[in-house]
């Protein structure tokens, strides 16, 4: 898998904005937040797209819902709601390589997006 700007946030090599980390996950602001609240969610272990996950890859998958839901909690805006989306190849819009699940919250979110 090509090297990705997400790969060197995770080394550290650039700066971000990270709001949480475990083993599994680490999460950081979006430098163009499309909402008020705009966080990615990124696996430590890089999959390309989400065509390249694996059945063995499943809890990792999830661990990255789990991991935007509980900072949806702590942050005091589960109630109101929030979105996870995940982009997929060119026509998903996907831009970095590296999957990622996009945290969106802070404002009322219409559907269907574009
Ligand atoms: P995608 O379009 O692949 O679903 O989402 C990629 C996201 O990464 C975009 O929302 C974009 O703004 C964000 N992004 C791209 N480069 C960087 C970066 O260097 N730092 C941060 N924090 N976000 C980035």
């Amino acid at each position: 898998m090509p090297e990705t700007i997400f790969s060197r946030i995770l080394r550290r090599e650039i700066p971000a904005d990270i709001v949480f980390e475990d083993e599994h996950v680490l999460a950081f602001r979006d430098l163009h937040p499309q909402a008020p609240v705009h966080v990615l969610f990124i696996p430590k272990q890089p999959i390309a797209t989400l065509n390249d996950a694996t059945p063995a890859q499943a809890e990792l998958l999830g661990r990255l819902l789990l991991a935007a839901a509980a900072y949806a909690k702590a942050q005091g805006f589960a109630e109101d709601g929030y979105r996870v989306l995940m982009n997929c190849n060119r026509d998903g819009g996907q831009t970095v390589f590296h999957i990622h699940l996009h945290l969106l919250a802070g404002r009322p979110l219409t559907w269907p997006p574009g």
